[in-house]
C-alpha cells in the first residue's frame, strides 16, 4: 500500500513535500520517477539522455478546498532521431498551463453553465475556458457525410446584439446543422455551396427556406435540379405578424368607445399567434369567446388554419385546389391586410405546392431559435463568431436516418 495517494495521479513522477502558498492554494512539487525514462515527444521513444529540464508551474484540479498548482520539472531530450525535444507527459499536453485532468473537468463543467461561471468557480480567465470549450467542439463536431445530403433547410438568424445576421443550412433528413456562416445575403451563403461541391450540388433535390430572401437564387444558381420550399413554420408566423396582428390593432383602435371589449383585444396578442395546441384550457375558451365577439378576428384565425393547410395536401394538385380556395376567400374577406398580404403571396406559390412532393421536416427551425438564445446566454460576453458557430453545430449533431 502507498502511503501517499497524491502518488496516483502524475505518471512518471513521484511527489516531494508540498508548500502551502496562500491560504487557499497548495503547491505540489513533483520529481520524476525513478525508474521512468523520458519520452521524445517527436517519436515517443524513451530517450536516457536529457538536454535540460525547466520548472513548470501549471493548474491541476482543485483538491478538497485547496486551488492546486504543480510544479513540474519538463525535460528536454536529446532524440538520436528527433535531435533535443521537449519530453512528453500524457497528462500535460505541450505548452498547456493545465494538466489534462484539468482541461477535461473544465470541458464538463461548461457543458452545464455559462463559461463566466465557470471561470468564476475555478479561478481561470474566461478566455481560457472559452478557448477549452472551443477546442472541444472543433473535436467533437462530425464532419457531415456530404454524398447523403438530398434536402435542406435555409433559416437566417440574428447575431449577438444588432442588426447583423447569420445563416444556418441544415440537413432536412437529419436535421443536422451543416454549416452555420455571417450574413444573410446571396453571396453570404455561396461559401456553402463551395463547400458542398458540385457533385453534392447536383443531388439536392430541394430546399426549404424563408420567403422574401435572396437565397433562392442562391440555391438555383448552385442546384440546378433543387426546387425552392417555403416552409409553414416562416410563412405562418409572417401572417401572424402582418395580417393577424394588424387586424388586431385596427379593431382595438375601432373599439375606442368600448373600453373593457378594447382591453380584451389589445391584450390577446399572444393568444392569438401562439399554437392554438399549446394553450391552456382556460386560454382556449378565452381565445373562443375573443373570435365570437369579433368577427375580423375570427376571419383571419380561420384563415390561418385554413392556410397551413396547404402544406398538408397529398398532391401538387390537391394543393393549387387548396390554394385557390384560399385566395378566393382572402380576396373576399373585406380586409385589406388579408387582400395585401394574398397578392403578395402568389408570386411564392409554387414553392409552397412544391411542399406537397417534398415534405420537410421544418419542425427543428422552431427548437433552434430557442436553442440559439440559450448559447447566446451561455457564451455570454463574447462575440466570437467561430465558437458561436462551433456551439450551433454541436447542438444540432442530426440523428440517423
Ligand atoms: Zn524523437
Amino acid at each position: 500500500m502507498n502511503a501517499n495517494p497524491l502518488t496516483l495521479f502524475w505518471e512518471g513522477f513521484t511527489v516531494e513535500p508540498y508548500a502551502q502558498i496562500a491560504p487557499q492554494v497548495l503547491l505540489i512539487r513533483l520529481r520524476p520517477g525513478e525508474d521512468c525514462h523520458p519520452c521524445c515527444s517527436g517519436c515517443q521513444q524513451h530517450c536516457t539522455a536529457v538536454h535540460d529540464t525547466t520548472i513548470r508551474r501549471v493548474r491541476e484540479r482543485d483538491l478538497f478546498q485547496y486551488r492546486v498548482w504543480l510544479e513540474v520539472p519538463v525535460r528536454r531530450v536529446r532524440c538520436v532521431t528527433c535531435g533535443p525535444k521537449l519530453e512528453q507527459i500524457r497528462w500535460l499536453s505541450g505548452r498547456q498551463r493545465l494538466t489534462a485532468g484539468m482541461v477535461s473537468w473544465v470541458e464538463s463543467l461548461v457543458r452545464l453553465m455559462p463559461v463566466q461561471h465557470v471561470a468564476r468557480l475555478l479561478g481561470l480567465n474566461w478566455h481560457t475556458v472559452k478557448a477549452i470549450d472551443h477546442h472541444r467542439l472543433a473535436r467533437e463536431v462530425v464532419e457531415p457525410d456530404r454524398s447523403q445530403i438530398r434536402r435542406l433547410i435555409m433559416d437566417e438568424f440574428a447575431l449577438f446584439k444588432g442588426h447583423r445576421y447569420a445563416t444556418v443550412v441544415i440537413n432536412a433528413d437529419t436535421q443536422q446543422v451543416l454549416w452555420v456562416g455571417e450574413g444573410n445575403s446571396r453571396q453570404a451563403i455561396r461559401p456553402f455551396f463551395e463547400w458542398l461541391g458540385p457533385e453534392a450540388c447536383a443531388q439536392i433535390e430541394a430546399v426549404a427556406m424563408d420567403m422574401n430572401t435572396a437565397m433562392d437564387l442562391e440555391v438555383q444558381h448552385h442546384c440546378a435540379q433543387a426546387r425552392v420550399v417555403y416552409d409553414l413554420f416562416h410563412v405562418v408566423a409572417k401572417f401572424g405578424r402582418e395580417v393577424i396582428d394588424r387586424v388586431r390593432v385596427d379593431q382595438s383602435n375601432q373599439l375606442r368607445h368600448d373600453k373593457p371589449a378594447r382591453k380584451v383585444v389589445k391584450r390577446s396578442r399572444w393568444l392569438l399567434l401562439r399554437n392554438r395546441d399549446n394553450l391552456k384550457a382556460e386560454q382556449a375558451v378565452k381565445l373562443e369567446e375573443l373570435l365570437q365577439a369579433n368577427q375580423p378576428l375570427m376571419t383571419v384565425y380561420l384563415l390561418k388554419d385554413q392556410l397551413k393547410e396547404l402544406w398538408y395536401a397529398p398532391s401538387e394538385a390537391e394543393a393549387r385546389r387548396r390554394w385557390e380556395e384560399w385566395l378566393e376567400l382572402a380576396m373576399s374577406s373585406g380586409l385589406a391586410p388579408v387582400q395585401q398580404f394574398a397578392r403578395r403571396f402568389k408570386g411564392y406559390v409554387e414553392g409552397i405546392i412544391a411542399s406537397a412532393t417534398y415534405r420537410m421536416n421544418t419542425s427543428v427551425l422552431e427548437g433552434m431559435n430557442n436553442k440559439i438564445k440559450v448559447i447566446k446566454r451561455m457564451a455570454y460576453g463574447y462575440r466570437d463568431n467561430d465558437y458561436f458557430f462551433l456551439k450551433i453545430k454541436a447542438a444540432f449533431p442530426g440523428k440517423a436516418r
